[in-house]
């Protein structure tokens, strides 16, 4: 078996760069290879409509798989890449067999980052990943009324928020002092927090979990280190994710948290890129920091990008990064990267629950926090792009974020 271009990872980052190939009149061979048995689906549904069952598993996938035979794209499917040869060119799978290639994409994702604490093995604990982690969930969800989800991230709020919407006691324990903090400023933090409230979700911060525990090997509750206990049948723990690199690294790329790549999506292993969750790149938005993005987003622009350089028409990857959430009515956009501002101001009435958390850095503006307000997300994008020096109070009063780009 031998193929021009085969992509580990049939995942957003996977399908995207195969689509983008083909778009690009790419004619030699593709080949996908994933190690879940389905073909391409989309993830962000995991913990929103797919989860609350207000989306059946066919209307979140990538593409129907008719299109995949249409535009000649081989899928390799239940099938786990092992190792990397980049001197004889070949992947190996699980089973063992060899597959040949000319050029290489690693789009293998992120597994979640597993809490090793005793009792985090009994049944009822899950994470949130994968279609299989899912659908487990769903099934035995009649039999459960308290659930803790460990972890105040995006992933775990979103779980949350459809978990009171149908009718279950939910606990969130975080870590540190407020939710969202890797991702969000303080603001938009203590804005979740008192959603998640007033609809009924307890929020404990600063909380250091000690083990769960459980009876007939299925957990009943967790114990933090203070010896408070909660009680809950299903445990969702999300605290981020490692990055699926192992084969590669293990081959020579370089890299550590992520495989190293430059602004083309190629790692240092010849005609070999990596794209979406696994990438290490320096990024424009974070001060040319090496930095991992964990975004349909990137998944999409990267898969662009090293189908571009495979087509022998090379851009550079430069997309601003954006991400959303939805909780409850709430509907999050973020544009930017938030980390490192000097400065916010915030647009709009938190309390009307449409608002923009506005960061900046050096009087321009480096991110977007936007609630309900997807004006000013289109509209800041561009005056980050802009890199134009705005003052607190023009962003504060401007009607329209437009205007100050005048
Ligand atoms: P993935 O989509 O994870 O695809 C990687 C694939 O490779 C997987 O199928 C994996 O099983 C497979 N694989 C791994 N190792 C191997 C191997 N050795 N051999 C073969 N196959 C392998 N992003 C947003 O922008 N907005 C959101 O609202 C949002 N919500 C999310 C909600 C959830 C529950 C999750 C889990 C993620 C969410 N994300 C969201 C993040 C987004 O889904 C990821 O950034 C995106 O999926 C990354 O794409 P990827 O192709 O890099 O990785």
């Amino acid at each position: 078996m031998n193929y021009d271009v085969v992509i580990v990872g049939a995942g957003h980052a996977g399908a995207q760069a195969a689509i983008s190939l083909r778009q690009q009149k790419f004619e030699g061979s593709i080949a996908i290879i994933g190690d879940e048995p389905e073909f391409p689906y989309e993830r962000p549904p995991l913990s929103k409509e797919y989860f609350a069952g207000e989306k059946p598993f066919e209307r979140i996938m990538i593409r129907p798989e008719i299109f995949w035979q249409e535009r000649d794209v081989v899928m390799l499917l239940s099938t786990r890449i092992v190792s990397v040869n980049p001197q004889n060119r070949t992947v190996r799978t699980n089973s063992g067999s060899e597959i040949g290639y000319s050029n290489l994409i690693w789009a293998a994702g992120a597994s979640p980052r597993k809490l090793s604490l005793p009792g985090f093995t009994l049944e009822g604990i899950h994470y949130l990943r994968n279609r299989s982690d899912v659908d487990p969930m769903i099934e035995n969800m009649d039999a459960v009324q308290d659930i803790i989800v460990v972890g105040g991230g995006y992933i775990g709020l979103e779980a949350a928020a459809v978990l009171r919407k149908i009718g279950k006691k939910v606990t969130v324990l975080e870590a540190l002092d407020r939710v969202l903090a890797r991702v969000a400023g303080e603001p938009l933090s203590r804005f979740y927090e008192s959603e998640h409230r007033s609809q009924g979700v307890k929020i404990l911060l600063g909380q250091n979990i000690l083990e769960a525990f459980g009876e007939d090997k299925h957990v009943t509750g967790v114990r933090l280190l203070d010896g408070h206990e909660e009680p809950a049948q299903m445990v969702i723990v999300g605290i981020g994710v490692e990055p699926a690199v192992q084969p590669l690294i293990d081959a020579g790329a370089e890299g550590s948290n992520g495989v190293y790549v430059d602004e083309y999506c190629r790692t240092s292993l010849v005609d070999t890129y990596a794209i979406g969750d696994c990438a290490a790149h320096s990024n424009a938005y974070a001060g040319n920091e090496e930095i991992r993005l964990e975004s349909v987003q990137n998944a999409n622009d990267q898969a662009k990008t090293a189908a571009s350089a495979i087509c022998g028409n090379p851009l550079p990857y430069d997309a601003v990064p954006w991400f959303w959430s939805n909780q409850y009515d709430l509907k999050l956009q973020t544009v930017g990267l938030f980390a490192k501002h000097d400065d916010f101001v915030i647009r709009g009435e938190m309390s009307a629950r449409s608002f923009s958390v506005v960061y900046m850095r050096e009087g321009r503006v480096t991110a977007l926090d936007c609630v309900n307000s997807v004006r000013d997300c289109v509209q800041g994008k561009a005056l980050i792009e802009s890199r134009k020096i705005v003052s607190r109070d023009q962003l504060k009063s401007a009607s329209a974020l437009k205007d100050l780009l005048k």
